[in-house]
């Protein structure tokens, strides 16, 4: 389907060059560069559209924003795709409960994140593509592991066996708080008669009032891992490679979502899912996860509604390193507020001081695995020094161009 629509970036004026992007790579355990390849294949795993987007899945989508905008930047071909799982067992417990159409929900939620992140201005991926519009190579990618005997069946479901690529040696936690978490997001590790308990469920049968598809493997439905291999390797193959350059996404997917993916690549086509891995930590909200249940969700548009700038917004959810865990509050959002009145004051003069040297140092900061919290500092530094400046000799124009374009902060 398609993305929200494109958001424009701006040209600037820049002599320096730009530095390799490093990241973290979650389940290395290593801060790496990212390698250099044309295109750069980025793979954002997207949201389940059953509750409405929350600040905290604003920042993970804004910290890959910033990775797409660094590396175009930095004149490098990107080709950044994320998707939307439209079928999954919260999304259909979720409808059931309001007694509305899982369809229905999907198209409502989809209406508000799109919204959300045009708000913000995140650049769009070349599209959003759903479980159900993947199904043809979803099925294809599971049909190719059972003809390599790579899978077992049980009862009406189909499992990777797991163990014919990996003794879980290489799980990035223990193997029993591994258990643990795999039961809590929807796994099934005590079901008797699995050859490992953390083998992931490849196929499996729809309830009644849920979406079904015939395939050799028996009618039904997909596991929640699998449809990441197979969208994301539409743009791998297409870009003649052979593992993505980068898999994004919040940091409780590292296991067991990523860990699974990657996990189910080197299965069916023995290469590693992704080059890196990356992952945005969790935004709290007075002292705890926002859920639902807590009642201490924060939305984009409700913050939008009370008429707090969008930039703002952005501004404060960078203003955390991008790794850490974070706390939403006034505060913060306060803090965004602030520099965007600043840079309106800034940019809206005729002349100001040199900024090469700003714009030079920020490009490194970013480079190193985001360094956002040094890249406000910086901006601080320069406004404070501008405000004391007697002799402003440059144009305004190409650091509000820079800021826009590689920050996405428009004012
Ligand atoms: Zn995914």
């Amino acid at each position: 389907m398609h993305a929200w629509p494109p958001v424009f970036r701006p040209n600037f004026a820049f002599s320096g060059s730009y530095p390799h992007l490093s990241l973290f790579d979650s389940l290395k355990g290593a801060k790496i560069e990212l390698p250099v390849r044309d295109p750069m294949t980025i793979y954002v795993c997207g949201i389940t559209p059953y509750d409405a987007t929350h600040i905290g899945h604003a920042a993970t989508y804004l910290t890959f924003d910033l990775v797409h905008r660094y590396l175009l930047a930095a004149g490098h071909r990107v080709v950044f795709l994320e998707n939307v799982t439209d079928i999954d067992d919260p999304l259909f417990e979720r409808a059931r409960r309001d007694g509305v159409k899982w369809k229905t929900l999907v198209d409502d939620q989809l209406r508000l994140f799109t919204s959300d992140m045009t708000n913000l201005r995140v650049l769009p991926p070349i599209e959003l593509t759903s479980v159900t519009e993947a199904m043809e190579e979803i099925i294809a990618f599971v049909a190719s592991l059972v003809a390599e005997g790579l899978t077992y069946s049980l009862g009406s479901e189909l499992y990777l066996d797991a163990r014919r690529v990996t003794d879980f040696g290489d799980l990035p936690l223990s193997i029993e708080s591994a258990i643990a978490i795999f039961r809590e997001r929807g796994g099934d590790p005590d079901r008797s008669g699995k050859r490992h308990p953390l083998d992931p469920v490849l196929w499996r049968p729809s309830a009644e009032d849920e979406p079904r598809w015939s395939t050799p493997f028996g009618e039904g439905r997909p596991g929640w891992h699998v449809e990441c291999n197979a969208i994301a390797r539409k743009i791998v193959e297409a870009a003649s490679q052979n593992s993505l350059s980068l898999q994004g996404g919040g940091g409780d997917l590292i296991f067991p979502h990523h860990y699974m993916t990657e996990l189910q690549s080197r299965a069916r086509y023995d290469q590693p899912f992704s080059q890196v891995f990356a992952h945005a930590g969790m935004v709290k909200y007075q002292g705890e996860k926002m859920s639902k249940s807590l009642g201490n969700l924060v939305f984009v548009s409700k913050l939008l509604e009370d008429g707090v700038h969008p930039m703002a917004i952005r501004i404060a959810l960078i203003s955390g390193h991008y790794r850490e865990e974070r706390e939403w509050s006034d505060v913060l959002l306060g803090v965004g507020e602030k520099l965007v009145d600043d840079l309106l004051s800034l940019l809206s003069r005729e002349l100001i001081p040199e900024y090469d040297y700003l714009i030079s140092e920020i490009i490194t900061s970013l480079a190193d695995d985001l360094d956002t919290p040094r890249v406000l500092v910086l901006l601080q530094d320069y406004i404070l020094r501008a405000m004391h400046d007697t002799q402003p000799s440059k144009n305004p124009g190409d650091l509000s161009r820079f800021l826009d374009a590689v920050l996405g902060v428009t004012l």
